[in-house]
């Protein structure tokens, strides 16, 4: 097909916008801040940011001031929150961009908002104890370490958080939620929740979002390139970790490892032409296989994430989260191509 990219990201800034809404709806009076780090974990971070403040995010919420500061440049007016330490080099711009930073150690930063981190069991980045808050405290926040998988032990963190936070409650925002706690921890939400997977669409606890009304923001496909058939004993790809036992036909699909499909997804399961396929041998920089049920022509439409092919399903298969897979889907200019819909 002329002018078909190896493999198109579409983004759908429409899912975003009802991921937003969805969650804002189900908060209860909790701001919904909307976490676009990394990119917005590889949705494009002014993109996201934007549909989640249209579907009715209050604040945004990065890791560095350098993912801030052009934010701050598309947000005028929108409370930005860094969340990890910033560098003491880093505090000038941050004041001048009026970002709010992270307290988490020692260091205060001069003249800057700041949100004091309590440490309540992630064993990373936080406080030991609540400081006395000093004026430019805006927020008391921490973090949650297994809200995905152990809650008794997230509730733990809840309660040594109130503990501390409680005769402060109502001067500063408290918040200490991600998607799983705000999804599923009711009692986590207080006065604001960070969300970033959720937002994107898919489920922190690597099963289907949509059991929470989420849809996933994400497509990726490409298409067969090329069409074999291997005679018994014949094998596709480097190491011929794929070997046909009788006569097998696999399709070639121009997406690789370096486009973020990655060596560990063999036997993940994609779409060919609305079939689901699986992909076989070792999937290489450029390239991978995927078997076929028999002759399909070249040209055929490849699903590698959308219509029900779940960036959870792969983590599975890659023994990940699809938080890793999300931030690694790459679209390099001449090599893939990147859409912005909705
Ligand atoms: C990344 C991050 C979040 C968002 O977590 P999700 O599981 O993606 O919702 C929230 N809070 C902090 C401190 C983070 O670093």
């Amino acid at each position: 097909m002329p002018g078909m990219p190896r493999s198109l990201v579409t983004i759908d800034l429409a899912a975003i916008r009802h991921n937003a809404r969805v969650l804002a709806d189900g908060l209860e009076g909790a701001e919904l801040w909307a976490v676009v780090k990394a990119d917005g974990y590889g949705h494009g971070a002014a993109d996201a940011a934007r549909a989640a403040l249209e579907g009715g995010a209050t604040a945004l919420c990065v890791a560095t001031v350098g993912e801030a500061l052009p934010l701050r440049e598309a947000f005028a007016g929108v409370r930005i929150l860094v969340l990890c330490p910033a560098d003491p080099g880093d505090d000038a711009r941050a004041r001048e961009a009026s970002l709010e930073l992270v307290v988490a150690g020692e260091r205060v930063p001069e003249g800057v908002q700041v949100h004091l981190k309590l440490d309540t069991g992630m064993g990373r980045w936080g406080l030991a104890e609540l400081p006395a808050p000093g004026r430019d405290v805006v927020g008391l926040m921490s973090h949650f370490a297994t809200s995905d998988t152990d809650q008794p032990f997230a509730r733990q963190q809840l309660e040594r958080f109130l503990r501390a936070t409680d005769p402060y409650a109502g001067r500063y925002v408290r918040h200490v939620a991600n998607s799983a706690a705000a999804l599923t921890m009711p009692e986590t939400r207080l006065d604001a929740v960070r969300c970033g997977i959720a937002l994107y669409g898919i489920d922190p606890f690597g099963e289907d979002a949509g059991r929470f009304g989420l849809r996933p923001a994400l497509r990726w496909e490409s298409e067969l390139a090329q069409v074999r058939r291997l005679a018994p004993g014949a094998s596709t790809g480097y190491g011929r970790r794929f070997v046909a036992l009788e006569e097998t036909w696999v399709g070639v699909v121009p997406v690789g490892y370096a486009d973020g499909f990655r060596r560990d997804l063999t036997g993940t399961e994609i779409l060919v032409g609305g079939l689901r396929a699986p992909v076989v041998g070792i999937v290489s920089m450029d390239t991978l296989a995927v078997r076929l049920p028999g002759p399909v022509e070249v040209g055929t439409p490849v699903a590698l994430v959308g219509d029900g092919i779940t960036l959870e399903a792969h983590a599975v298969v890659a023994e990940t989260i699809g938080y890793e897979l999300a931030c690694g889907i790459r679209t390099p200019p001449g090599r893939a191509t990147r859409r912005i819909v909705g």
